[in-house]
């Protein structure tokens, strides 16, 4: 008898009957593609039946860095053969944050191949939420005694208030998630109960808060040289894990409060970004945040605080840029961009105004804002008589709201703009997102049902992934404006852009060039089968009211 197994008795089918009653159980194969998993799973991860079977459990996990870390420490030790336990954060498939305590079981073949691996997870998130729950209530880490991040805003808004001089810091061990010592929840406790200590002994009296697992705030009075001493305080003081001296690095970054920023969020927003340029640097120092970043900062807070007012006061404005069509030999198309120029920040490029509304959310009305914009324009052409069509750039957070699509169709109902007069344009990022969201493809299905049209922007610029051409409802691409800038110096840029535009047509594509600024640039790109051309040399993005509808 195989002495590995259990024999198929009674007791066999009933402890299997009760791990599915009671457990989350997925399988994988050797890759970490999910072969099976039990209703349980399904039911908390929120993931149908079919879609998770070849997921891969990489994606059964937030995909910020620290996690994804975890997966591959957890992988790298199935792969070595051996079990993994302990308590993980995942990830429904909305997103939304559950807590496990998973025990991950691998079976290698003969060769110490890795085939598959067994998952056991519990569902501990009402714990964990009970655990935070009281820990707010009592504003204390329950791990280390610190004060919690809610008791920190409390702390740092009466020092504010007070208007008491002092220092922002935040500390982040480095390197914590991939620390080889730490494959036991206890020696990640005691690690960071040793650490906390050090903390306690160097900032004597000085509030102290965990913010998460390995990461601090410490508020002091004394100046950088102090905050820089606790370093060397650490070599001094090493922390003893399995009576192995750890030689612990740390990455921080300084605020003064109120020299630099004036806010709890600027302060802590400020800190967290020195820390992140300590860490990109290789890590192991505690320093303010250059002054270049600062400037940089600050002015990136500037616009996020300002959008809102920009939006509520009209001072966006949308300038339209011409589409020259060669087959017709003339403008058949206007692409809308938005401007924003504020009395003290001055012009505020797309490029610099996109990101942060993508990060804090207002892109859906600046969205609709520039669509209504761009569509009312296009009702004009239309009710002149003209075939003249309009561009619209579209960001990935957009289209992830399930709205998206009737959001679109109803500004076209407001505006009386027929739908084939519109296209949207997209990035490559928004193309391998939209790929794997089914939600998006099925609304750009519908909007294309209705007439409008959809262009891949920027196109070579990002990912080298042309996968997507294949799924998505695409009619013309846009050759990126790096390869046009380079098309009269580099040989080999020209025969990449001749390449390209040969495979656009090849797959039905109408092919554009965009930032074209000379007339030999021009000239190349209509030898070489180009559709359209846009750029300088048509025409710079003006406002409507300067473009003659005729
Ligand atoms: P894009 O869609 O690739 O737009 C083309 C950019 O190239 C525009 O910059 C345009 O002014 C600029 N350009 C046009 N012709 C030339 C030329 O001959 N030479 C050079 N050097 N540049 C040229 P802009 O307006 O600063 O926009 C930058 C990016 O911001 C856009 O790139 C687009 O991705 C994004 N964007 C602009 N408006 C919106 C919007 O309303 N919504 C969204 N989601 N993104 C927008
Ligand atoms: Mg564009
Ligand atoms: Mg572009």
């Amino acid at each position: 008898m195989n002495t590995t197994s259990l024999p198929e008795t009674k007791e066999h089918h009933s402890l299997v009957d009760s791990l599915d009653r009671y457990q989350l159980v997925t399988h994988t194969d050797g890759e970490g593609l999910i072969t099976y998993a039990n209703q349980n799973y399904l039911t908390v991860s929120g993931w149908t039946p079919k879609r998770i079977i070849g997921k891969s459990i990489w994606q059964m996990f937030s995909d910020a860095p620290a996690s994804q870390q975890t997966v591959n420490t957890i992988w790298d030790r199935l792969l070595s053969g051996k079990s993994w336990s302990g308590k993980v954060e995942k990830m429904t498939r909305d997103g939304e944050p559950f807590f496990v305590n998973m025990l991950a079981v691998p079976t290698l073949s003969d060769d110490g191949e890795l085939q598959s691996v067994f998952f056991l997870e519990l569902d501990i998130t009402e714990d964990i939420r009970l655990q935070e729950k009281l820990g707010e209530i009592a504003f204390i880490d329950v791990e280390t005694g610190l004060m919690s991040r809610h008791k920190l805003e409390q702390v740092v808004n009466e020092s504010i208030k007070l208007g008491q001089h002092f220092s922002f810091v935040y500390l982040t061990i480095d390197h914590y998630f991939t620390m080889k010592e730490l494959q036991s929840t206890e020696s990640e406790t005691q690690l960071i109960q040793e650490f906390t200590n050090r903390l306690k002994r160097y900032f004597q009296d000085m509030p102290i808060a965990r913010i998460d697992t390995n990461s601090f705030v410490v508020l002091t009075a004394f100046g950088d040289w102090y905050i820089q001493g606790f370093y060397d305080f650490l070599k001094q003081q090493p922390i003893y894990l399995s009576h192995n001296a750890q030689t612990l690095s740390i990455s921080g970054g300084i605020v003064r409060f109120p020299e630099d920023q004036k806010t709890y969020t600027q302060l802590y927003k400020v800190a967290l970004t020195a820390a992140d340029e300590v860490i990109s640097q290789g890590g192991g120092r505690i320093a303010s945040l250059s002054a270049e970043s600062h400037k940089i900062l600050n002015r990136r807070l500037e616009i996020d605080q300002k959008m809102l007012t920009a939006l509520d006061r009209n001072s966006l404005h949308v300038a339209y840029q011409p589409q020259f069509d060669i087959a017709s030999d003339g403008i058949n198309c206007y692409e809308a961009l938005v401007r924003w120029e504020d009395e003290d920040l001055g012009i505020i490029s797309p490029d610099e105004l996109i990101p942060i509304a993508e990060e804090n959310g207002l892109i859906e009305e600046i969205g609709a804002y520039v669509a209504e914009e761009a569509m009312t324009f296009a009702t004009k052409w239309h009710r002149a008589g003209t075939e003249m069509t309009v561009s619209i750039n579209s960001s990935v957070r957009e289209s992830l709201n399930p709205q998206w699509k009737d959001r679109l169709i109803s500004i076209l109902n407001e505006t009386g703009c027929p739908a084939n007069k519109v296209y949207i344009e997209f990035t490559e990022k928004f193309a391998l997102k939209a790929e794997e969201e089914q939600s998006v493809i099925s609304q750009m299905s519908e909007l294309q049902n209705l007439g409008m049209q959809f262009t891949l922007d920027d196109f070579g610029s990002g990912y080298a992934s042309l996968r997507y051409l294949q799924h998505l409802p695409i009619s013309s691409i846009k050759l990126d404006r790096l390869f046009i800038e380079n098309l009269l110096s580099n040989p080999k840029t020209q025969k990449l852009v001749e390449g390209m535009i040969r495979f656009s047509k090849s797959m039905g594509l109408y092919t554009i060039a965009e930032g074209v600024s000379s007339e030999q640039q021009f000239d190349m790109l209509k030898n070489m089968g180009i559709d359209a051309v846009q750029g300088h040399y048509i025409g710079i993005p003006l406002p409507a009211e300067q473009i003659k509808i005729s």
